[in-house]
C-alpha cells in the first residue's frame, strides 16, 4: 500500500513552521558560543543540550542496527505515543484502534487529545483477529496501537498478523516493544525499511534499567522522524539524561545479563506461584512480569499491600478479571513475595 504520510498529518502541523532553536540553527564547530542566552560561569550544565541528541542516537542506531534519521528520543515512550496524537490526529473528528486490554496511555493520551479510542476486545487467549483491527477502523482512524508483547497479558503475537494489520491499514500502526528484550521474538526494527507506516516504540525503562532518567525510542521512516522532531520541545531530552544514557550504550553486555538474569527468576517464580492452591493460573510471560489469575484478586492485593509488597491488581480490567500482574524483582525479593504467599491463606479468611 502506498502511504501518503503528508497526507495523514493534521492540516496545521503540516502547515507549522517549528521553533527554530539557537543551538539547531548553527552547524559546524566553534568555541565560543553567544547565541543561546546562556550564563558561562556555571559550568558543565549551563548550556543547552543538543536538541537531537546525535552521540546518543549513533550509539543506539549501531545496537539496533536502525539508521539515526529512523530514531527519535522522547521523554519516555508517553512523549511519542502523545505526539502521535498531536501529528495525525484532528481532536473531536478523527480515531484510533487499539487492543484491549493493552497498555493505559494510548487511552488517555487519547482522551486528553479529545480523540476517540476505539477498543478490539482479545480473544480468551489474549490474542486478536487482524481482520477484527482493520474492520474496527474507518477513513478517519489514523493510528492502530498493537502492544507486542502485551502489557497486562505478557503475551507476543504473531509477526504476520501484526503484518496483516501493517499493510492492510491506510493509516500509521504503532507496536509497542516496551518488553521485546524479554520476548523470545525478535521484534520488527530489523523490518523498518518495508513498512513506510510503521512507528516501533522501545524503552530505557524495563531492559535496560533506567526508568528514573525518563528516555524512550521511537524507530520509524525518516519523514515520520522529521514530523516529531518538528513539534517535540525543542531541547526534549535534557543533558544529565544524554550522559546517563551514553554511558549506559557502552554496557550493552551488562544489559544482556540482566535480561538472562530476569528471565531465569521470572521462570523460577512460576514454577514457585503454581504450587499455590489458590493460583488458578499462570500466564505464559514474553516479559519481565507474570499475570496470575487468583481466587480472590483484591483481598491477595490487600494482604500483599499489608506485608508491605506491591503488586498491581488488574482485577478490573478486561479479560483480566481475578488476575494480578507481578514484576520480576531480584532474587531476594522474589522469595519474599513467595515466603509471603504461602502464609496468605493460612492468615486470611
Ligand atoms: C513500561 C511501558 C512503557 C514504558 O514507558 P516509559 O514512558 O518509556 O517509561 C511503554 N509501553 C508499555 C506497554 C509499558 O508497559
Amino acid at each position: 500500500m502506498n502511504i501518503d504520510i503528508q497526507k495523514l498529518l493534521r492540516p496545521n502541523i503540516l502547515r507549522l513552521k517549528p521553533y527554530s532553536s539557537a543551538r539547531s540553527e548553527f552547524k559546524g564547530d566553534a568555541s565560543v558560543f553567544l547565541d543561546a542566552n546562556e550564563n558561562p560561569l556555571n559550568p558543565p550544565y549551563n548550556r543547552y543540550p543538543d536538541p537531537l541528541q546525535h552521540q546518543v542516537k549513533e550509539k543506539i542506531g549501531r545496537i539496533k542496527g536502525v539508521p539515526s534519521d529512523s530514531i527519535f528520543l522522547g521523554v519516555g515512550s508517553d512523549e511519542p505515543i502523545d505526539l502521535l496524537y498531536r501529528a495525525f490526529c484532528v481532536p473531536g473528528k478523527d480515531n484510533v484502534v487499539a487492543i484491549d486490554p493493552t497498555y493505559g496511555m494510548y487511552e488517555v493520551c487519547a482522551d486528553i487529545n479529545d480523540v476517540e479510542y476505539r477498543k478490539v476486545k482479545l480473544d480468551t487467549s489474549f490474542d486478536f483477529d487482524p481482520e477484527q483491527l482493520l474492520a474496527a477502523s474507518d477513513k478517519q482512524t489514523k493510528l492502530i496501537f498493537i502492544c507486542s508483547p502485551n502489557n497486562p497479558t505478557g503475551n507476543s503475537f504473531s509477526e504476520e498478523k501484526i503484518e496483516k494489520v501493517i499493510t492492510g491499514f491506510h493509516g500509521i500502526v504503532i507496536i509497542d516493544e516496551a518488553y521485546i528484550d524479554f520476548s523470545s521474538y525478535p521484534g520488527f526494527a530489523r523490518k523498518l525499511g518495508s513498512f513506510p507506516n510503521l512507528v516501533i516504540l522501545q524503552t530505557f525503562s524495563k531492559a535496560w534499567g533506567s526508568a528514573g532518567i525518563r528516555l524512550g525510542m521511537a524507530f520509524a521512516s525518516p519523514e515520520i522522524i522529521a514530523v516529531f522532531n518538528k513539534i517535540k520541545y525543542p531541547y526534549n531530552i535534557n543533558q544529565l539524561t544524554q550522559e546517563h544514557a551514553l554511558k549506559l550504550l557502552d554496557r550493552n553486555e551488562e544489559r544482556i545479563d540482566w535480561v538472562k538474569t530476569l528471565i531465569n527468576a521470572r521462570e523460577k517464580l512460576a514454577l514457585e506461584l503454581s504450587g499455590l492452591s489458590y493460583v488458578e493460573m499462570i500466564y505464559p510471560s514474553n516479559a519481565n512480569f507474570l499475570l496470575i489469575k487468583v481466587d480472590n484478586a483484591n483481598e491477595l492485593y490487600n494482604y500483599l499491600v499489608n506485608n508491605g509488597i506491591i503488586v498491581r491488581n488488574r482485577n478490573n480490567v478486561t479479560l483480566c478479571s481475578g488476575c494480578v500482574r507481578i514484576t520480576v524483582g531480584t532474587a531476594e525479593e522474589n522469595e519474599e513475595l513467595i515466603n509471603t504467599l504461602k502464609t496468605y491463606k493460612t492468615t486470611v479468611g
